[in-house]
């Protein structure tokens, strides 16, 4: 991959990289028609310059205060996309040891700017994380306090760690992605947290380096984000007044994206959640981090995939493509919508109503219900939009389907950033 440097500042900001041209469907300077030909479908297809853009977005909005961007890995791990980010000053949320060895794979020195977030971390991976000296543990329970405290004595090191708090905030979105109130899984209740740093005050194995949140995913409204972080914010006052030396505020992530085909403005968004949160701040001058993940990388990919069959089951027009749930979950898992467009651009406005599908043997296996979309026939290519969070990270072997390839655009450049999955990959985990 060619060494990238940041998005200028003169590119438009479009909420999609993906626009047709002379009636076929380009992705930035690049033909989808072109790279199905060339490297097959389901292709997983990701604008570098949408994904620095978006980043850079984050830069100027929080560019008058001291504040790092830990893009939050499970949302697309492409190790090319980690070091796109890498290279610009990001740094990473990672949720397990995997993403670790991403991370220092995709660029070493990252490292350094790695929280480490969820609720059940194991004995190894946080030995590998403090072995890599990250920055900050994101700690969610006592349990994983006191064990933090154990591996970091047995490794004779000091962790870094913020305790997680669940600030008991409703944050409107999907509940599979809903996390701040107090009957989530996750965080430590906000009331119980001071007593908590007092006691890891007695260790000389911890540092209470920070307070984190985390509210949700695919949240729209930016009170939520202004809220949270005011609870957050008096919480660091008093952890101040107790004696410890709080140097960061983790605001965590869950700026959402627009799916729909309204039209989005991604500038406007970021300033408006940079508002939010600087309310919430107020006077507070602590390092902030944020964790944003989706609204990185949504809208920055598509899944390309070929149309296999257009069949007519009573009333309903199924149109089968060789793209599946095992692909992209998001419609079978949280119902979420996706636009969808034809790769060759529809001549007039005429439409059919159509369920569009994979070949998966479950009913679950949707992209969309009852969709408007052109008459289109077996062997045209569709594109589902902002495929580019949550998808390949979620994609699995499901009725043995080897997982797609990727490719990262850069202007007119094509990076095949991973390819398919062959039948030897499928079995090679098998003992026979
Ligand atoms: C998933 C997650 C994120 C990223 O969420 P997005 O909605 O993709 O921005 C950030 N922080 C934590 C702790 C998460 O679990």
């Amino acid at each position: 991959m060619k060494k990238k440097t940041a998005a200028s500042p003169a590119t438009s900001a479009a909420a999609r990289p993906f626009v047709y041209r002379n009636r076929s469907l380009y992705c930035d300077g690049v033909s989808l028609t072109a790279l199905a030909e060339q490297h097959g479908t389901p292709l997983y297809v990701y604008s570098a310059s949408q994904i620095s853009e978006r980043f850079q977005l984050f830069q100027k909005a929080f560019a008058s205060r001291p504040h790092t961007v830990c893009y939050a890995v499970k949302a697309n791990s492409s190790l090319a996309i980690l070091r796109l980010l890498a290279r610009q000053g990001a740094g990473f949320d990672i949720v397990s040891g995997g993403e670790l060895e991403r991370v220092r794979r995709a660029h070493k020195p990252a490292l350094k700017k790695v929280v480490f977030s969820g609720v059940g971390k194991q004995p190894w991976e946080i030995d590998a994380a403090l072995k890599a000296d990250i920055l900050q543990f994101n700690v969610e329970s006592e349990m994983e306090l006191d064990l933090l405290a154990a591996r970091a004595q047995a490794l004779k090191v000091r962790a870094r760690f913020a305790l997680r708090v669940n600030p008991d905030v409703f944050a409107e979105t999907h509940p599979y992605i809903s996390t701040g109130l107090s009957e989530h899984k996750f965080g430590i209740d906000i009331k119980v947290a001071r007593s908590l740093y007092r006691r890891a005050a007695k260790s000389k194995w911890l540092e209470a380096y920070g307070v984190s949140v985390h509210i949700g995913s695919q949240i729209r409204k930016v009170d939520p984000f202004a809220a949270a972080l005011e609870r957050v914010t008096s919480l660091v006052a008093e952890l101040r007044r107790d004696g410890h030396d709080i140097r960061a505020i983790d605001a965590g992530g869950g700026l959402g994206i627009d799916y729909s085909d309204a039209p989005f403005n991604a500038a406007h968004q970021v300033d408006r959640y940079a508002a939010a949160l600087a309310k919430g701040l107020a006077s507070e001058t602590a390092h902030l981090l944020l964790e944003p993940g989706r609204f990185l990388v949504a809208q920055a990919g598509a899944l390309l995939t070929r149309v296999l069959v257009v069949k007519q089951n009573g009333s309903k027009t199924f149109i089968i493509t060789d793209a599946a749930m095992n692909d992209l979950i998001r419609p079978a898992l949280y119902h979420a919508h996706h636009e969808i467009l034809p790769v060759r651009q529809p001549s007039g406005k005429r439409t059919i109503t159509a369920d569009i599908v994979g070949p998966v043997c479950e009913s679950g296996d949707f992209f969309a219900r009852d969709r408007a979309i052109a008459q289109v026939k077996p062997g045209d290519l569709v594109a589902l939009l902002d495929a580019g969070a949550y998808g390949m990270t979620q994609a699995s072997n499901y009725n043995s389907r080897p997982r797609p390839a990727e490719v990262l655009i850069e202007g007119t450049q094509v990076t095949l950033a991973r390819r398919r999955e062959t039948m030897r990959d499928l079995l090679a985990q098998e003992i026979l």
